[in-house]
């Protein structure tokens, strides 16, 4: 069966736990429930246990930002995907900005990737290049690496499940996506180092979103790149009519995509 549509919104370390409530509300007012289409909110740790007693889990789900590999122990400041279990169905893992400003290697976002799984957390991993990554030509190289170590404590059938964030880091955080161009070789890449390590069926399997400037605008033209399964949607999810826009036209793709599957 095909697997919905995934919108994800990383709030990143924006909002107190008063302002995520009133955006929550605004979006719960906002935005119907679709069923191709999966909603799935990442506000900061503190906002967790709030929020999910405040949601309707037919509208959202919730996501942490990032977790502890290690289950449990002396490790202060740390929260572990096995305490963030009762409160969420997907983590962000190996985002740029943690992979920049908090050191981490390939192999931390490895053992965080299987800490996730062995929690029945959904990883959402991110991937990407930097803007010198590019223009030196080693995008392959970097996604093959990032993929090839974050996946590689996994099993087919774990990996089957996860999310993969493509999210060029020159694009994120400005006011225009990749061009469509760009994302559509990336995916193709991803996917088939996916494809190459655990088979097609498993390549089938995975979603495969892009993040980086989503703008209402840029939707449809995302959404219709081969092999894009959603978006990783980063400031543009802080305002609720633009994330509801952005989430209507995920839902409007989607309608195209089964317009096309009746005509095939
Ligand atoms: C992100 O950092 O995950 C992201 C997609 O950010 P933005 O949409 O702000 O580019």
């Amino acid at each position: 069966m095909k697997k919905p549509k995934l919108v994800v919104a990383n709030w990143k370390m924006h909002l107190t736990i008063h302002q995520a409530s009133v955006l929550v509300n605004r979006l719960s007012k906002t935005v119907n429930p679709h069923r191709g289409v999966e909603v799935v909110l990442a506000p900061n740790y503190l906002c967790l246990q709030p929020l999910s007693n405040e949601i309707d889990r037919r509208q959202f789900r919730l996501a942490a930002q990032d977790g502890y590999f290690i289950d449990e122990g002396s490790f202060t400041g740390a929260v572990s995907f096995a305490q963030l279990r009762e409160l969420v169905q997907y983590s962000i893992i190996g985002h740029s900005e943690r992979r920049r400003y908090f050191d981490e290697s390939l192999e931390t976002v490895r053992d965080k990737v299987a800490a996730a799984v062995r929690n029945n957390i959904i990883p959402i991993l991110c991937v990407g290049e930097t803007k010198e990554e590019r223009a030196q030509r080693e995008t392959k190289q970097i996604l093959h690496d990032q993929i090839v170590t974050a996946l590689s404590n996994l099993t087919s059938e774990d990996v089957s499940n996860i999310v993969l964030a493509y999210e060029p880091i020159w694009a994120i955080g400005g006011s225009e996506p990749a061009k469509p161009d760009i994302i559509e070789k990336a995916v193709s890449w991803i996917r088939y180092q996916v494809r190459e390590l655990y088979g097609k069926e498993v390549e089938d399997s995975v979603r495969v979103l892009y993040g980086g400037s989503d703008e209402p605008e840029f939707v449809a033209d995302i959404m219709s790149i081969k092999g894009i399964d959603g978006l990783l949607v980063g400031h543009a999810s802080l305002n609720y009519e633009q994330f509801a826009d952005i989430i209507m036209g995920v839902h409007l793709a989607t309608l195209n995509d089964s317009d096309q599957a009746d005509k095939g």
